[in-house]
């Protein structure tokens, strides 16, 4: 079986050092393993994802000297993809509507931020029925009813990467403690949950190695599950530990004092942002 993994940036603001670990380090496992490296942007964020920053990291990953093998996946191409898979779920009775707070679900939906917790779902709609769904409703896994499908089953992935080097095993009480009922979509905008769309498109890739920074670990088990539930092929996964700014704290987009466009205006190399990121 070929390498093959995959960089997945959002192209919401410009790459910092994190991303250029993130990529570089993909870039060079799938190349070491004599595999392939595939670039996929993950623009599903329809207020933030911009044409100039998907064009801003296509230009810095080419400044770093990177290239990926076939063209470029992006998530706004996948929506009626996504839908299918949704209208498998819903068959499968596992989907019920919710009209809880938009700002509840917006929190749901988007990426993740380190020291953001992600909150359980407490539950309110959770006796409604698909037909009574109205327009704006979220769509939420029901949880207790996925993992009766799935009891049979041992649900579990390997990890490779140094922090959780394992291969981690789907506890049916912590997933409802911990995870909970997770909003997949709210259909009638297009939007679609981040770890799902991932995770499909994972697949669509054929990617057999994710490798991705450790701040995305605590989806993963998610993500398995979902694509246990719909008979999909699932990667094995590698977290990467995180570039950190002098306070330890984990890069973000708005710290834009780290971004490679402005260590590429201070005339850097690329082999001095290898150099400074340790991947030499
Ligand atoms: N798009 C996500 C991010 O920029 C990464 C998703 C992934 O690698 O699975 O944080």
């Amino acid at each position: 079986m070929i390498f093959r993994t995959r960089f997945a940036p959002s192209p919401t603001g410009p790459l910092h050092l994190g991303h250029a670990y993130s990529a570089i380090l993909a870039h060079d496992m799938a190349r070491a393993a004599g595999g392939e490296f595939l670039l996929r942007m993950e623009d599903t964020d329809l207020q933030r994802a911009k044409p100039k920053w998907d064009a801003q990291v296509i230009d810095d990953l080419t400044w770093l000297g990177l290239t990926w093998d076939g063209p470029v996946l992006r998530q706004s191409q996948q929506l009626t993809s996504y839908n299918k898979h949704l209208d498998v779920f819903e068959n499968m009775d596992l989907l019920y509507p919710c009209s809880c707070s938009r700002a509840d679900i917006r929190a749901a939906i988007s990426a993740p931020q380190e020291g953001v917790s992600h909150d359980v779902y407490p539950g309110t709609c959770k006796d409604r029925t698909i037909t009574d769904r109205k327009p704006g409703d979220a769509l939420r896994l029901h949880l207790d009813r996925a993992l009766s499908r799935l009891a049979h089953q041992d649900v579990c992935f390997e990890e490779t990467g140094p922090a959780a080097k394992a291969v981690h095993h789907l506890n049916p009480e912590r997933a409802l403690a911990d995870i909970g009922d997770v909003v997949l979509s709210r259909k009638g905008e297009d939007i679609i949950a981040y770890f799902l769309a991932s995770a499909l498109d994972d697949v669509a890739q054929g990617i057999t190695h994710v490798v991705r920074g450790e701040d995305l670990f605590d989806f993963t088990m998610i993500q398995v599950l979902l694509l246990r539930l719909l008979d999909l092929p699932q990667p094995i996964y590698h977290h990467h530990t995180l570039i950190r700014d002098d306070a330890g704290k984990r890069l973000a987009k708005r710290d834009d004092a780290r971004a490679l466009a402005k260590f590429r205006a201070e005339g850097a190399s690329p082999q001095d942002i290898r150099r400074m990121i340790g991947l030499l």
